[in-house]
């Protein structure tokens, strides 16, 4: 089960306008104390910025994540997940016959779209 900073940053990172604290704690099923603690673990990870905003005149911060959350299919080329993925091999790019025909397969995937 996810940790409540867990769901909070995967919230603020589906929205690439941010969200504001005064919605996110609604948002999570808590209240504003325990969001305040939440929001600052996560401003204190790194992993958010946090600008003043003021929402029909009452202080909030935006809240934005540092790193957009990735979209999976980035990583597929049809139906093949490319093969980085938990790899454990000495990498050398150039050489690597297994993101080569990744890349290949990728290519055929693109075309026949
Ligand atoms: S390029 Fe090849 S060796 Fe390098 S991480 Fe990917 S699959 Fe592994």
């Amino acid at each position: 089960m996810p940790s409540i900073e867990e769901e909070a940053l995967k919230i603020i990172q589906s929205r690439p306008d941010g969200v504001l604290q005064s919605e996110l704690w609604k948002i999570l099923g808590i209240d504003s104390r325990k969001c305040s603690r939440v929001v600052k673990k996560l401003f204190d990870g790194g992993l958010i910025d946090r600008t003043e905003f003021r929402d029909e005149g009452i202080k909030t911060y935006q809240l934005t994540s540092r790193q957009q959350a990735i979209d999976p299919a980035l990583f597929m080329a049809g139906e093949e997940l490319i093969p980085c993925i938990a790899c454990d091999l000495d990498c050398i790019v150039e050489q690597c016959p297994l993101i080569l025909d990744w890349m290949y397969e990728l290519a055929i995937t693109e075309v026949n779209e």
